[in-house]
């Protein structure tokens, strides 16, 4: 056994200092990014926000109103789709505001298969395990490479150096970093594993970057200056499950109590998720998650608008004109000296 005495660090540890800055107003903020994957060659232009591949959020609905959107932000599909619904938005919308997601049964790539071989190679897929570190998803990862060498390939989760090095250099485009900080996420609790969130993505954004790949920071962004911070510690790509959830686009039931209206919000390894989709057995999660009652939000529109709002703000702080400069505009603050309470 040994204890690292490293100081890592969450969003909440830190503040974005302001800088003097010659920007007038938000308007002249650019909060699209411009990428060329590594791997695919493929290039995204786009708000790079992600909506998590979770009932309830990566929904068709979802990826349906940030195309009218317009913005390019994207959407990991949940993978619990079937087939003909996938085809068919596909075909009426395309495929640039969607990431198709898998895990690691033989039952998601046999799908996968069906997919590719009714015509359709998805050009971004996303392949999603609680814990990214097995051998087994190593080689999983490059069995995907080899079958769609012209797909962009996001996977994860990990939360260090050295695992975001081992799969780049295996075929993915994409890492993505988080274990434990999502919403309904009770990894920390149940296993004791984890990692600070704003820590992971700092240090997974230097080794991915050092060999041409990128990041999606996944969990833990609970207001949009979470959002920001991400972006300034290194975050190619933001995902978003809890601040996307309980919308018009959630395909769910909208409950009525005492007068509020609430949805059902779940981690996808909640009792919740495996009843609905596995009949009660939990398959592809070692980890578990939580099930809550969130009020009701509107249209995702107005959640848009606020976090697109709180992020072109965080820019004109630091005199950052473009979100790709904010991360080298950024000077984080430590605003808490004790050790946070992981279960709070
Ligand atoms: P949020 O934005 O809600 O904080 O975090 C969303 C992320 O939480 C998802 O993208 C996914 O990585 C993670 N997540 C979703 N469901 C579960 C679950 O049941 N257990 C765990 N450990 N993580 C989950």
């Amino acid at each position: 056994m040994r204890i690292e005495q490293d100081t890592k660090l969450d969003f909440k540890d830190v503040l974005i200092r302001p800088k003097r800055s010659t920007l007038r107003s938000r308007k002249d903020v650019d909060v699209s990014r411009d990428f060329t994957f590594k791997w695919s060659g493929k290039s995204f232009s786009g708000v790079p926000i992600i909506a998590a591949n979770m009932d309830g959020v990566g929904t068709l609905a979802m990826a349906e109103a940030f195309v009218q959107d317009g913005n390019g932000l994207s959407v990991a599909l949940h993978k619990h789709y079937p087939l003909k619904d996938v085809q068919s938005f596909y075909k009426k919308n395309g495929s640039d505001s969607v990431w198709y997601s898998i895990g690691m049964v033989e039952a998601d790539w046999d799908k996968l298969q069906e997919f590719i071989a009714a015509g359709q190679m998805p050009d971004k897929v996303c392949i999603d395990v609680a814990n990214g570190y097995s051998e087994h998803f190593v080689d999983f990862v490059k069995r995907a490479r080899e079958r769609m060498p012209e797909t962009t390939i996001m996977a994860g989760n990990v939360v260090t150096g050295e695992m975001v090095e081992q799969l780049i250099l295996g075929g993915v485009d994409v890492v993505k970093v988080g274990i434990g900080p999502g919403s309904v996420c009770t990894t920390r609790k149940m296993t004791g594993v984890g990692y600070p969130q704003l820590s992971a993505i700092i240090e997974c954004a230097d080794a991915a970057h050092g060999l041409g790949g990128l990041i999606c920071g996944d969990g833990g962004c609970t207001v949009p200056g979470d959002i920001a911070k991400a972006f300034a510690a290194g975050a190619d790509f933001v995902m978003l499950g809890g601040m996307l959830a309980g919308h018009d686009q959630a395909e769910q039931k909208i409950v009525k109590d005492g007068g509020e209206k609430f949805l059902q919000f779940y981690g996808m390894s909640s009792d919740t998720a495996m009843k609905k989709h596995k009949g009660g057995v939990a398959e592809y999660r070692a980890s578990e998650g939580k099930t809550v009652k969130i009020p009701y939000r509107g249209d995702v529109s107005g959640s848009l608008q606020d976090i697109l709002g709180g992020i072109r703000s965080t820019c004109t702080y630091v005199g950052a004109q473009r979100l790709k400069d904010l991360s080298k505009c950024t000077t984080f603050v430590r605003v808490t000296q004790q050790i946070n309470n992981i279960f709070s």
